[in-house]
């Protein structure tokens, strides 16, 4: 017989709990009747903030079309239920209708909390929920100033809404910093600092004593301060309050702080009658995310079929989002709460980022974090929350040491904490032959689906379980980065916005934004620090300089083919010694100045630009060095003058930016002092002419060059090298080396040599085309960034006080140098260690 549930509220955990009885129902035991009061169906509330900048509700909505004609669901939309009959077992609607129930679930959500101050409902102050909400938001604003009132994960949603309406938004928060149910203090003042430099007025510490107004609208807010801010607008995002007003009156018991009281089944004290999402509260906790109320519809829906169902599990509260372009993250026990929590942070103020983790008193067991500026470890290092870690936690704050090996993660660890999905769940899914890749592991387990903040691990997981992944840049396009610079190539494209909008979807994220930013620099679309361009570069390229351990920078001017003249080396050391900077001889034949602030670079560049140097490229992947050795010029066993020809190369290629960094030598004769062959391109002289080597490198996998050509005379070198480096550019993925990309090649070296000696694809003219316009194109970045005042305004430690070097930073001595002042672990709370060049 068909029973009959209703489901009060179609958001985003009542849509949830339908499907889940839809893929489960397979007899069609329940007919489900869903009475939805907002006139739009389902639609992902998490991204309602994309509505702002792009998304339609179409691309919001949860619900497929089939649901529409799905006989075993009455979808009502645009009506309210307002009373509920427990003896008479039935729902009445705003427009009279009644509907009987044999089940009730009640998934009415919360409502925007307005402080009851004076002028609070004057004309133009909104909330900030519904599609509707921000109709009316957008249909209200004007080129005027905007009032947030809150601070938290929704406040700065808004605020960005505003902003993206042309408002001028200011945010209040009565808290001492923003975010502060996520963020502690050091995150907070990062935080704080990113937003104010976008342009957003924050004032926390205060909150608001009343609105004034004129006419039926607001026109200022005043806060209990004092401060007077003049307001066109008003939005309030100060918290959220359960929706229990049906249930309440229907004789449901409540939660002390509201919620519809229920149990680990999400019961009432009604047997027929269920709470779920932001409504209920499960034993008295009501839960402002989304991932507990989809583990609540599970529950209720195992329930329903009678499906070995299982109690709500608890909820994860880890967040990882990005709001105004700012990565905020917190997860486990990010205030360090339990007994005995230990706290590592790193503060880098000059570039922007927090991050904290919290560890147990013998610091081998992770408890949480907080990272805000840079968040891309949060996919590895939440999974590891409760567990012990696989590296001292000062490493595991480093970029490249949250990459480790995901084999060592047990099978039990949630993956995906937003639907609560398991490694064990995943490569059971990938290991049964239903999820080959991304979208197929999605479907089969949810994971991903939600914040989308685990996805790197699921690749990471699909690999480790043998599966070869597909070569899609990220989610965000399905082009690969070959396909991606062709694309640009050959429309002409200048900006990654209008990249994605026309070829990719979504925002856009770590991995997509430096390989765009690389293929528009490559192709000489602008300066790296033009326009938006500046936002999508790496650390170490935003700032033209190589971040070093205590959140300093080193400089490498350019030293072609490593020949210098004395005068140049008097200024380099003059420099140093203005700027008590350290200085090493690199590898690379050039001299690297140490333990620059981020505000001393540009004067720093000033006097190296006025000697004579420029840009060395250590920070960008583009072409560093040739190194080369003395030649035919002093050495008695030189056949070819080296050093002319590396300068040669050196000039020709600098600025060319690839899939990766790219290194060159030249060797006079066969003893090769240069180590051409551990290069990308290496040069060896023989007695008629040169023989091309290429594919080598040094690092953790050594390879030696193999030979391309011998016996090129200077101008069929210069050719090669053209078509060779503008082939691999054109058609490497993302941060492949060369060795790795002649690896992939189909046809390896062969093909390698049809290519670019025999021109067997008849690109060659192309390639050496595309090369004279990168010669040709050529400017330094660092004079380019001396020329123009909204380029150095970049160039400060702290946004709000540009003159204040920052005072994290300290040195000690050693051997008559500047040393980073050393970092001791564990104590309760470490400044410092590293973010590499
Ligand atoms: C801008 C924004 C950003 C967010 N970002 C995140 C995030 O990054 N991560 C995260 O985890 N969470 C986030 N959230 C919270 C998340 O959206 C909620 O946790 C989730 O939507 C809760 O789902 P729900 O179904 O319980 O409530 P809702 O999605 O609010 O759905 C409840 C529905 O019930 C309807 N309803 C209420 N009463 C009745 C009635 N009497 N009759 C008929 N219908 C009724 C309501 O109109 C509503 O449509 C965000 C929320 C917002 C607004
Ligand atoms: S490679 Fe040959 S030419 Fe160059 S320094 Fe060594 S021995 Fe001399």
């Amino acid at each position: 017989m068909t029973r009959t549930v209703v489901v009060i509220g179609h958001g985003m955990v009542g849509h949830r709990l339908i499907e889940e009885l839809r893929a489960k129902d397979e007899s069609g035991s329940w007919k489900i009747v869903v009475i939805g009061e907002e006139r739009l169906p389902a639609y992902d509330r998490v991204a309602l903030s994309s509505y702002m900048d792009g998304s339609t509700a179409e691309d919001l909505t949860l619900v497929s079309p089939e649901l529409f004609t799905d006989p075993h669901i009455d979808l009502l939309l645009g009506c309210e239920a307002t009373e509920i009959d427990r003896v008479g077992r039935h729902v009445t609607l705003s427009d009279g209708r009644s509907v009987p129930y044999d089940a009730l679930v009640l998934a009415t959500g919360s409502s925007p909390f307005v402080p009851p101050v004076p002028g609070h409902d004057l004309g133009n102050c909104f909330v900030y929920r519904t599609v509707d909400d921000l109709d009316a938001i957008r249909a209200a604003a004007t080129e005027g100033e905007g009032v947030v009132v809150g601070g938290g994960l929704l406040g700065l949603e808004a605020a960005n809404a505003l902003r993206l309406l042309g408002m001028s938004p200011h945010v209040v928060e009565m808290a001492p910093r923003l975010m502060p149910l996520q963020v502690d203090d050091g995150g907070g003042q990062v935080l704080d600092g990113l937003v104010r430099g976008l342009d957003v007025d924050v004032h926390c510490g205060a909150g608001v004593q009343r609105i004034g107004g004129c006419d039926g609208l607001a026109n200022e807010v005043v806060l209990t301060d004092g401060v007077r801010i003049s307001a066109d607008m008003v939005v309030f995002s100060a918290g959220i309050r359960p929706r229990d007003d049906l249930a309440r009156a229907a004789g449901f018991e409540t939660g002390e702080r509201g919620g519809i009281l229920v149990d680990d089944w999400c019961r009432t004290g009604d047997e027929r009658v269920f709470a779920i999402g932001e409504c209920a509260a499960v034993r008295g906790t009501s839960y402002g995310l989304v991932a507990p109320g989809y583990a609540m519809a599970e529950v209720v829906a195992g329930q329903l079929l009678d499906l070995d169902p299982t109690p709500f599990p608890g909820a994860d509260m880890s967040t990882k989002l990005k709001l105004l372009g700012v990565d905020v993250a917190s997860f486990g026990d990010a205030h360090a709460t339990a007994d005995g929590a230990l706290e590592v942070v790193y503060a880098n103020n000059a570039a922007g980022t927090y991050a904290k983790l919290v560890v147990s008193d013998d610091a081998r067991t992770l408890r949480g974090g907080v990272l805000v500026g840079d968040a891309t470890a949060y996919a590895t290092l939440r999974p590891l929350v409760d567990r012990e870690l696989p590296a001292p936690p000062e490493q595991l704050l480093l970029p490249a040491g949250a990459e480790f090996d995901s084999a060592a993660l047990p099978s039990d660890t949630v993956i995906c904490s937003c639907n609560n999905v398991s490694k064990q769940n995943i490569t059971d899914a990938v290991r049964a032959g239903g999820a080959d890749d991304i979208a197929g592991v999605k479907n089969c387990t949810r994971a991903g689906t939600s914040c989308g903040s685990c996805v790197p691990m699921l690749k990471t997981l699909l690999t480790e379980c043998g599966v070869e992944t597909s070569n899609a840049l990220c989610e965000h396009f399905d082009h690969s980065r070959p396909e991606l610079f062709e694309i640009v190539r050959g429309t002409g494209i200048d900006t990654f916005s209008e990249l994605i909008a026309r070829y990719g979807r979504g925002a856009g994220c770590d991995l997509c934004k430096p390989a765009v930013a690389s293929i528009l620099a490559g192709l000489n679309r602008g300066h790296v620090l033009e326009g938006e361009h500046a936002g999508l570069q790496d650390t170490n390229d935003r700032f033209l300089a190589n971040m070093q351990r205590n959140g300093t920078y080193s400089v490498v001017p350019r030293v072609p083919g490593g020949e210098i003249t004395p005068d140049k080396l008097i200024v380099l050391g003059e420099v140093a010694r203005e700027f008590a900077l350290y200085t090493k001889i690199t590898g690379g034949q050039r001299i690297d100045l140490f333990g620059a602030r981020v505000e001393q670079l540009p004067r720093i560049w000033q006097r190296l630009v006025d000697a004579g140097f420029e840009s060395g490229h250590a920070y960008g992947k583009a072409l560093r060095t040739v190194k080369s050795c003395v030649g035919t010029d002093w050495c008695r066993y030189g056949v070819q003058d080296s050093v002319s020809m590396a300068i040669r190369l050196e000039l020709r290629y600098r600025g060319l930016r690839s899939p990766h960094k790219l290194k060159g030598g030249v060797s006079g004769c066969a003893r090769e002092c240069a180590e051409a062959r551990s290069k990308d391109f290496g040069v060896i002289a023989t007695e008629s002419g040169w023989n091309l080597y290429v594919g080598g490198n040094g690092g953790f996998s050594p390879r030696h060059a193999q030979l391309l050509v011998a016996d090129l005379d200077d101008d069929g070198l210069i050719r090669t090298l053209d078509r060779f480096l503008m082939f691999y550019v054109r058609t490497a993925d993302r941060l492949q080396r060369t060795a790795a990309w002649l690896e992939d090649l189909d046809g390896g070296l062969d093909h390698l040599r049809a290519v670019v000696v025999d021109d067997a694809l008849g690109i060659a003219g192309e390639l050496e085309t595309s090369m004279a316009r990168h010669v040709e194109a050529y400017t330094d970045e660092w004079a380019a960034v001396l020329d123009d005042p909204d380029k150095l305004a970049r160039f400060v430690s702290f946004v709000n006080a540009p003159d204040s070097p920052d005072p994290t930073i300290g040195f000690t001595e050693e051997r008559g140098q500047i040393r980073p002042a050393p970092v001791s672990l564990p104590t309760p709370t470490v400044r410092s260690t590293e973010v590499s060049a």
